[in-house]
């Protein structure tokens, strides 16, 4: 047997096992804590495997936003006056999703956030009864609600009445994914479950019927059999740092965007549950974030790929500029900014200044824009309809709108082969994590190709197709919240076996 083929072993090939429980955890990061915690209040006995040395994974080291709403309002939300009610928190995640999207776990996810958000009031993590309206990512000083999506754009307003669903740790700085995972840890440890790190989940072990019966983990260089009377539960994260999977999944993102997440982020979840029988679903999707968010007076500039056309509505959310940036030939992308609406961001020394000019004209010809004149026939057109309030090609905001029309003008290098990433200087591109992973039902069951699913086996968070599915729909807070959510419930799922 192959120590890396991930492939299953037979029951009846064992001898004997080294270790039982009722549940098995494989990954503790959001999902997989989570999973433990309900499997273990539900009575399970529990045992939580973790490849690196200590819980987090790609959650502790991530903000910890998540994206929460409905049911009239999380109780963070109506504190500070805001009503979100189930279904306006659907027709946003639906808008968001697309035909990609699961409407089972849309709904589910809408009906169950405010709960969820409770829950996680419960383990002693800390939110302030602040807001923040700038348009950012997330806040360095200690507000703990904020808008994180595209919920202020005319296309998205036109479904769902905007409100800030971004729920983040209070604190100044952004230590969000340590705070939550080190009270999630504490709960975790209170519940009994029995956490051993050092623990990569090498095997899953089914019997002649294809049920997951158990698991074999390697731990001081030996493999270990462990049976599972109810279930196993693959929580391992996403594959964005196998450069293999990611090259056969994602070719393009794989030329220009840079990992994001923790060095176990290999994709072993996803080929344990395939060799058990799990379909995957939405591998080629994944979140890719612009290097730079335009805040305030820069979003009146205007967004052109190099031949001058616009290509997006500028006051989109960070991951859907970046999509439709990924779309422009070779990538490259510019801000055009006028003199009245140039701002001094902290980052703005980062990004090159590709040109300067009195008029579009001059600026255009330094710049190289080919085909002549079509820089000046973008911001001309732009202009006219902006003196109106309106954009009809991209549909703007209003309050975005401003002609430029002040020189001197300026042109910033967006592109994605400049070193322009804010959050990991030196790094180019977009930052990236995977979005696809084991298709399953609400409830964590893996699904097999044929509608069918994989007893015994359960999944959430990114070693699934979860509740977000694109980087033009995402809103940040989406990974954390789905992890999370749909970690206890399946947790609760493996436990009732
Ligand atoms: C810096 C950063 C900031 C981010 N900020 C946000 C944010 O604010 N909000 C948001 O929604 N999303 C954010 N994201 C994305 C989000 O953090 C992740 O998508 C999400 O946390 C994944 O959760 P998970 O439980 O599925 O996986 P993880 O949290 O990555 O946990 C998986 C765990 O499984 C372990 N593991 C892997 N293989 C094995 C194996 N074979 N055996 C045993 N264990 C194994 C890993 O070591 C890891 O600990 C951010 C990502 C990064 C990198």
């Amino acid at each position: 047997m192959s120590q890396t083929d991930f492939s299953v072993i037979s029951l009846a090939s064992i001898a004997s096992f080294d270790a039982e429980a009722d549940v098995l955890v494989c990954g503790f990061g959001g999902a997989g804590g989570s999973a433990a915690l309900e499997a273990a209040k539900a009575g399970a006995r529990v045992i939580l495997y973790e490849r690196a040395s200590g819980a987090g994974g790609s959650t502790g080291l991530s903000s910890c936003e998540m994206y929460l709403g409905g049911s009239g309002g999380t109780s963070l939300q109506k504190a500070l006056g805001f009503e979100d009610s189930t279904e306006n928190f659907i027709a946003y995640l639906e808008k968001a999703m697309g035909v990609r999207g699961d409407p089972e776990k849309i709904r589910l996810y809408a009906e169950g956030a405010a709960d969820h958000f409770e829950w996680v009031r419960s383990l002693g993590v800390p939110y302030k009864e602040a807001v923040m309206l700038e348009r950012e990512v997330v806040p360095l000083t200690d507000e703990s609600l904020l808008f994180t999506g595209n919920e202020r754009t005319l296309e998205f307003k036109d479904v769902a009445a905007p409100v800030p669903r971004g729920h983040v740790p209070s604190h100044e700085g952004d230590f969000g994914g340590r705070m939550f995972i080190d009270a999630l840890t504490s709960a975790v440890v209170e519940a009994g479950v029995d956490v051993q790190y050092d623990s990569r989940v090498m095997h899953l072990i089914a019997d002649e019927a294809g049920r997951v019966v158990g698991l074999v983990v390697k731990q001081d260089n030996q493999l270990r059999y462990v049976k599972a009377s109810r279930g196993v539960v693959l929580t391992s994260g996403g594959f964005i740092m196998n450069d293999e999977m990611r090259k056969r999944y994602l070719p393009d993102n794989h030329k220009w965007a840079t990992p994001y997440g923790n060095p176990f982020d290999m994709g072993d979840g996803i080929k344990l549950g395939q060799a058990a029988g799990g379909y995957t679903i939405n591998m080629d999707e994944a979140f890719v974030s612009l290097p730079i968010y335009p805040p305030s007076k820069l979003t009146f500039g205007i967004l052109v790929n190099q031949r001058g056309e616009r290509f997006v509505n500028e006051d989109a959310y960070l991951a859907r500029l970046a999509h439709y940036a990924s779309l422009q030939p070779n990538q490259q992308l510019y801000l055009l900014v006028d003199a009245d609406n140039f701002d001094h961001p902290m980052y703005i020394e980062r990004l090159d200044v590709v040109a300067t000019g009195d008029t579009i004209e001059e600026l255009a010809a330094e710049a190289g824009i080919f085909p002549a004149g079509a820089l000046e026939q973008t911001v001309a057109y732009f202009n006219q309809h902006a003196k109106q309030g309106v954009d009809p090609k991209f549909r703007k905001a209003p309050e975005w709108l401003s002609p430029l029309e002040k020189g001197p003008y300026g042109l910033l290098d967006l592109s994605f082969d400049k070193q322009t990433a804010v959050i990991m200087p030196g790094t180019k591109g977009p930052l990236t994590f995977t979005l696809g992973g084991l298709d399953t039902l609400p409830t964590g069951e893996v699904k097999r190709w044929n509608g069918g699913i994989v007893e015994g086996l359960y999944a959430a968070g990114r070693v699934t197709a979860g509740l977000p599915r694109s980087s033009e729909g995402y809103s940040s807070g989406m990974s954390v919240g789905d992890a999370t959510f749909f970690g206890r419930i399946a947790g609760r799922q493996a436990a009732s076996q």
